[in-house]
């Protein structure tokens, strides 16, 4: 169960969903702010400043992507997207501009909560923890001496795995798109080499993995980039 005091914002405009996501989240003790609308929901964020934000893309007043760009540019707020599957651009250019993740209709309730509780834990440790070390199934990586062991042995990595690794690890249990991880890695000429990407993080899951073909930790978001989880 998690502390009462943990605000959730929730920015929905169909009636029915958001009652879903509210009865979900306070079953587990969550505190949760309704919202219809962007502009009530920017005003709920910036009043009662929420540990977690949830935010429907398709709102009546304004676009949430619009509504996840204004909050980002004075908050480091963990942002969960409800998405609709028939567009995956969309969802792509919001966590572009900076979500953490996304949950697509019609979604469960294990799969709302889980979601949640990666975010929290990824904001507390972000506050929390300055230890240089991370620690994933039987790898250990050392991010400011810059080394990889699993099970205490060396893992050799190239300098664009590591690269790729050092930019899951510092953004555990956020999607990573496509796009960001070419640019931060390759640089911004490459962001559409999506092959490239295939390639590394086989490798990467084949040194990293215990089952490279049923990864634990290194996950793929389809059609939309990756995601480290850490447990
Ligand atoms: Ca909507």
């Amino acid at each position: 169960m998690a502390d009462p005091t943990t605000l959730i914002v929730v920015i929905e405009d169909e009636p029915q969903i958001r009652r879903f996501v509210r009865v979900a989240l306070e079953a587990e003790q969550y505190t949760v702010i309704e919202a219809a609308t962007g502009t009530q929901g920017l005003m709920d964020v910036g009043t009662r400043r929420p540990d977690l934000l949830i935010v429907d893309l398709g709102l009546p007043d304004m676009d949430g992507i619009d509504v996840i760009q204004d909050i980002r540019s004075w908050s480091n707020l963990p942002i969960l997207i409800l998405s609709a599957r028939t567009n995956e651009a969309h969802k792509v250019k919001a966590l572009d501009v900076g979500a953490d993740d996304y949950l697509t209709k019609p979604f469960g309730i294990p799969e709302l909560l889980a979601r949640v509780r990666a975010l929290l834990r990824r904001s507390v440790r972000a506050h929390t923890d300055d230890v240089p070390s991370v620690r994933f199934g039987d790898v250990e990586v050392n991010l400011v001496l810059r080394t990889v062991t699993r099970n205490g042995e060396v893992v050799h990595l190239t300098s664009i795995e590591y690269r790729l690794l050092a930019q899951l690890i510092t953004n555990a249990e956020r999607v990573l798109t496509h796009g960001a991880l070419l640019r931060d890695v390759w640089g911004p000429h490459h962001a559409d080499k999506i092959h490239y990407l295939r390639v590394y993080m086989s490798n990467l899951r084949h040194k990293l993995e215990h089952d490279p073909n049923a990864p634990r930790y290194i996950l793929t978001a389809s059609g939309v980039g990756y995601r480290l989880v850490l447990s």
